[in-house]
C-alpha cells in the first residue's frame, strides 16, 4: 500500500538531556509515511481493508469523535484504496466541519452523527444490525482500529527500523499499537506505553486480552510470546485531549530543537513523559530508545481552533 516513503526514517536526536543521562533517543517517524495516511492508523487499518477486500465488501464503516485521527485515515485510505466510506460520528453535527471533519468529507466519507448514548452502544451486535440495515452490506472497523487485524497490522511497525534499540516507547489510546509492538520484539528489548487517558491502568487487562486472543487466533506473530511491557500512566496531563501548558511549552521547544512536530493527544505527551523520566534517571545508562511517532499532526488544527475559543493559546 501507500507508503510514499520506505523504509519509514528514524531521526537520530541529539539531546543534552539524553546525553548527561547516557541514554540514546531515536525516533519513529511514522507521520512522514505518507501526506495523509500515516502512523499507527495506517498499520491498525491496513489488514482490516485487505479482509473487507478479500470479502468483497465495497464499503467501509466505522465510529470516531469529531477530532479522530482513525476517521480521517479511513476516510483517505478509504479513497485511495476504492473503498466507500461512512464515519459515524460522536455527538452532533457542528457547522461548519472542523478540519478533520471536512477533509473526511472531501475524501468522499459520508458523516453520520449520532447521540453519545448510541455511540455507547457501537460494539453491540444491536447497533451493528442497525447500521447493516441502514447502510447495507458494510465492513465494519471498530472506532480506533482496535481489533486483532489492527494488532497484526502494527507487528510490522518496527520491522524495517535498521537503527538497533533497547526499548520502544509509545503514545497509548486503546493500546492496540503496543499490543502489536510486543509481538514484534525479541526480549531482552521491552515496551513502555504512556496512556493518554486519565487512570491509564486500566489498559493493562485490555492488552492482556488482545495478547490473549491474537496468540490464540491463527494470525502471524514474528515471536511467540510477547516482549516484557509496562505503562507509565503519569503523563496524560489532566486526561484525553486535555493539555497543560507545561506540556504546550515542551511540545513547542521539542518541535523548535529537534524539528519533530508533536501532536497535542498523544505523541507530545509521551515525548514529554520520556524525557522526564530522562532526567529523572529511569532508564539504564546506555539504553537506546526507540520513540514511535505515531503520527495523528492533523489534528493540531482543530485542536488550536478550540484552544483558542477557550483563550488558552493566543500567541500561535
Ligand atoms: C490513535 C493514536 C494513538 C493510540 O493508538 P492505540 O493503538 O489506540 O493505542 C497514538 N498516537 C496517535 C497519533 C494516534 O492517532
Amino acid at each position: 500500500m501507500p507508503h510514499a516513503i520506505s523504509p519509514i526514517p528514524t531521526q537520530p536526536i541529539n539531546s543534552q538531556i539524553a546525553n548527561n543521562a547516557g541514554v540514546e533517543i531515536s525516533v519513529l517517524r511514522l507521520d512522514l509515511m505518507h501526506p495523509t495516511v500515516n502512523g499507527n492508523k495506517w498499520f491498525k487499518l491496513q489488514y482490516n481493508l485487505l479482509a473487507a477486500k478479500q470479502q468483497n465488501y465495497t464499503t467501509l464503516l466505522t465510529f470516531g469523535g469529531a477530532y479522530s485521527n482513525h476517521i480521517y485515515a479511513t476516510a483517505a485510505a478509504g479513497n485511495l484504496l476504492g473503498f466507500r466510506t461512512i464515519g459515524v460520528i460522536r455527538g452532533e453535527e457542528t457547522l461548519p466541519l472542523n478540519p478533520t471533519l471536512s477533509f473526511a468529507a472531501q475524501q468522499g466519507m459520508q458523516l453520520v452523527y449520532v447521540d453519545r448514548e448510541t455511540y455507547r452502544k457501537r460494539h453491540t451486535p444491536e447497533l451493528q444490525e442497525q447500521l447493516r440495515q441502514r447502510f447495507g452490506e458494510v465492513f465494519i472497523i471498530p472506532e480506533g482500529g482496535c481489533n486483532l487485524n489492527g494488532v497484526r497490522g502494527c507487528t510490522e511497525i518496527v520491522r524495517e527500523v535498521q537503527t538497533a534499540f533497547d526499548t520502544v516507547c509509545v503514545a497509548c489510546g486503546t493500546a492496540t499499537t503496543l499490543a502489536g509492538l510486543t509481538l514484534s520484539l525479541a526480549s531482552p528489548q521491552k515496551v513502555f506505553g504512556f496512556p493518554v487517558l486519565k487512570n491509564g491502568d486500566f489498559l493493562r487487562e485490555d492488552i492482556n486480552n488482545l495478547l490473549t486472543q491474537y496468540l490464540a487466533s491463527d494470525l502471524p506473530a514474528p515471536y511467540p510470546t510477547p516482549a516484557p511491557w509496562d505503562l507509565v500512566c503519569d503523563y496524560h496531563c489532566g486526561g484525553y485531549a486535555k493539555v497543560n501548558e507545561q506540556l504546550l511549552a515542551f511540545s513547542q521547544e521539542f518541535t523548535k530543537i529537534h524539528d519533530v512536530p508533536l501532536d497535542y493527544v498523544y505523541t507530545a505527551k509521551m515525548f514529554y513523559g520520556v524525557m522526564d523520566l530522562i532526567q529523572q534517571g529511569f532508564f539504564p545508562i546506555g539504553d537506546r530508545l526507540l520513540l514511535i511517532h505515531t503520527g495523528g499532526l492533523q489534528g493540531n488544527l482543530g485542536m488550536r481552533e478550540k484552544l483558542k475559543q477557550q483563550s488558552i493559546v493566543n500567541s500561535w
